[in-house]
């Protein structure tokens, strides 16, 4: 359909990028790629309209996102507009804007391309050898000055091979090498380091790529001090299963996946320099202190449980009280014995949704003044409820007698 959209505008359309690696690689990708040689913003008005779906334009990049009522989600860019004065020029210099659109990118295994208009529906455009590195398995750029021009790619570089095995090629790493001798990580801006941080760990398996990292040397861009050492793994494998159990407990909901690992990573860094990986990271000032808080809290709360004999539910409750689910996972990971790792599946799984069923307006009721006490009040009977003192409302009235 979008081919022919294309047809019927005078444009070419092409699907490209991680969409077309992953499809020849038979692995599932749901973010596609459209290249338009033409007016992107009107081709993605139109495609909008025949399926329905919801279209923003960024008219001055000359780019649009359509969203499908599935939810299905299409990028759609325009290669290199000046070129396209008169739609029908010649064939070479129609190509050589999607060439040129194709040349700014990371990796020659993300510069493949599908023709979409129906007279060459499904025809390959391979430039730059991707097929080739794709098949041999190799990351390559496309040129000398690729990582001075984008240093992030070093990251993306990583991420590429790890996930799918593939070797960085000679020149490549050479290059990546002479990038890092140069420190141009040092000048990436917090917020694109933390991006590909991120990106890298909400991989399905980050072990391979933070081994990767580590063996480049790339942990110190983010702290001086940050090592990968056989204990870090372990508790990186421990963060795997830790995550496994949460998501056949609750599902995906709401938890930052990066974050657990994150956490994990920076371990063995103590509380000063936890922080500052994090303000170099761009981590807001404010989120800095509470996961600084948090993080003391946790590690206080694993030496209590790993030191108290029999500890009762309210005491773990008062111990883990108010930790994010993230934080509660990076625990769950590094405890060590069985009594810090129960009581912590146990907080996740019940305690913390635990609440007195009496309110405020029982206390009301009972003519008791209103004031700090009904906090104090109602969290004796939260306490009692979860050591099992109390079952019901009428138990807990009396016990407020
Ligand atoms: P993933 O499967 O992780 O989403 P992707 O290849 O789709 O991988 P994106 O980050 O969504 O990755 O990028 C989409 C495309 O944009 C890539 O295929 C790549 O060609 C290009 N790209 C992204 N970042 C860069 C960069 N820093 N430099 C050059 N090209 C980039």
């Amino acid at each position: 359909e979008a081919g022919k959209i294309a047809d019927s505008l005078g444009y070419r359309a092409y699907v490209v990028g991680g969409f077309v690696r992953d499809l020849l690689l038979g692995q599932k990708n749901l973010d596609v790629d459209l290249v338009i040689e033409g007016d992107g913003p009107i081709f993605a008005r139109r495609l909008a309209e025949t399926f329905s779906g919801r279209v923003s334009v960024h008219e001055k990049f000359k780019t649009a996102v359509i969203t499908l009522p599935s939810g299905f989600k299409i990028d759609v860019a325009t290669a290199r507009w000046e070129y396209y004065a008169y739609p029908a020029a010649l064939p070479t210099v129609e190509l050589s804007s999607l060439k040129l659109d194709l040349f700014r990118r990371d990796f020659t295994i993300n510069t493949l391309a599908i023709k979409l208009n129906p007279g060459e529906f499904g025809q390959l455009v391979d430039f730059f050898g991707g097929l080739r590195d794709l098949k041999d398995g190799v990351i390559r750029v496309l040129h000398s000055l690729s990582f001075v021009e984008d240093p992030t790619r070093i990251f993306r570089a990583v991420r590429f091979s790890a996930r799918y095995g593939f070797r960085i090629g000679r020149h490549t790493l050479d290059l990546l090498k002479g990038a890092l001798k140069l420190n141009l990580v040092d000048r990436l801006s917090g917020r694109r380091l933390l991006n590909e941080l991120r990106h890298i760990l909400s991989e399905r398996d980050p072990l391979p790529a933070i081994r990767q990292m580590a063996e480049l040397d790339l942990l110190r861009f983010i702290h001086p001090d940050l090592k990968l050492t056989e204990e870090g793994e372990g508790l990186i494998k421990e963060t795997e299963a830790s995550l496994s159990w949460y998501r056949l407990q609750f599902g995906e909901e709401n938890l930052k996946i990066w974050m657990v690992y994150l956490l994990s990573l920076f371990d063995r860094l103590d509380q000063k320099r936890f922080a500052t990986a994090l303000a170099r990271l761009e981590i807001p000032e404010k989120k800095i202190r509470t996961l600084l808080e948090e993080r003391g809290r946790l590690f206080r709360a694993l030496e209590h449980f790993k030191k108290t004999h029999s500890i009762s539910k309210s005491a773990i409750y008062r111990s883990l009280e108010g930790l994010s689910s993230e934080m509660l996972l990076y625990g769950l990971a590094k405890a060590r014995d069985q009594a810090s790792k129960q009581a912590i599946t146990l907080f996740l799984r019940e305690l913390r949704k635990v609440r007195p069923a009496i309110t405020g307006q029982d206390l009301k009721k009972l003519g008791i003044p209103e004031g700090p006490i009904y906090k104090k009040i109602l969290e004796t009977v939260r306490d009692a409820r979860l050591d099992g003192l109390v079952q019901n409302k009428e138990e807990e009235l009396q016990l407020v007698h």
